[in-house]
């Protein structure tokens, strides 16, 4: 079975006066370890589909299971990052950091405080920003605040990463770093992360996935498998064939000109 299996799934947001069915009859799998990106056009259910993994959104019908066990909520198993941040900006960076892994341990393990600032460095080395730590998120740039907020999540030491455009407010020279400093995090661990990225970038989806799960609105419209051979470098990958025929298919298919859709759990393309 799969690390995460999605069945069947549906969402509709209800409100007193209207409803909206936001994803309908969604069926997918994603296997432990696998780096999985969402693309798709604006307002087709991205969010709304991390929401649901995440526990935030209850599906309308359906289920999702992690680990064979159906979800009903949030779980220290999922971490998230997204677009803006959200650092408390009155911590500094190791405190937003260690603060987060005491809040996951809650209920669970309890952690001494030290202990907690201790992994909160190792983290902040990671990414790159022992120099800064003592800084509040306001003395930091756009792009160190994404790095604290991927030191936060993986320190919680997740199965699960879940990441909302997470580079989508990010400059593009930044991203093309970012991008690569996720890369080698998620390849540096032994036991590999499972990760959901959201993106409307198809090349960033192509650099970054195993897999790409192209979106239409409500739903799954197509499942392609990158096979681009890792470690990837940012700078090869334009000289890359396999890259270069994926974009162009991928412009495509945003661009809606594909007649040949290759169905979910199929060979992809
Ligand atoms: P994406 O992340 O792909 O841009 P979303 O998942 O945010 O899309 O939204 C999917 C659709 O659901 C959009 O049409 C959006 O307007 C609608 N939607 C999102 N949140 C709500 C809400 N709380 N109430 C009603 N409709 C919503
Ligand atoms: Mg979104």
């Amino acid at each position: 079975m799969a690390l995460i299996e999605i069945k069947d799934l549906s969402l509709t947001y209800q409100s007193d006066k209207s409803s909206f069915d936001a994803l309908n009859d969604i069926n997918l799998q994603i296997e432990k370890g696998e780096f999985v990106c969402l693309i798709g056009p604006s307002g087709c259910g991205k969010s709304t589909l991390l929401g649901v993994l995440e526990g935030l959104l209850e599906p309308t019908r359906g289920q999702v299971f992690i680990n064979d066990k159906e979800i009903h909520g949030p779980g220290s198993d999922r971490a998230v990052v997204f677009q803006n941040y959200s650092l408390f900006p009155w911590m500094t960076a190791r405190k937003n950091v260690a603060f987060a892994i005491i809040e996951s341990k809650r209920g669970t393990e309890k952690i001494k405080k030290a202990d907690a600032y201790k992994i909160a460095d190792e983290y902040l080395e990671r990414v790159g920003l022992s120099e800064y730590k003592n800084k509040l998120p306001g003395e930091l740039s756009g792009g160190m605040q994404q790095r604290v907020a991927i030191a936060r999540a993986l320190a919680c030491n997740p199965e699960i990463l879940l990441m909302d455009e997470p580079f989508g407010a990010i400059d593009a020279k930044t991203r093309d770093v970012l991008q690569q400093l996720l890369l080698r995090l998620w390849a540096e661990d032994k036991e590999k992360k499972t990760i959901v990225f959201v993106t409307h970038d198809l090349e960033e989806a192509i650099f970054l996935a195993d897999k790409i799960v192209f979106m239409e609105p409500k739903g799954i419209k197509n499942i392609i498998d990158v096979r681009i051979e890792r470690p990837r470098l940012k700078e090869k990958m334009l000289s890359n064939d396999r890259y270069r025929s994926l974009r162009s298919r991928l412009v495509k298919m945003f661009s809606n000109e594909d007649e040949e859709v290759v169905l979910t759990g199929g060979a992809g393309i």
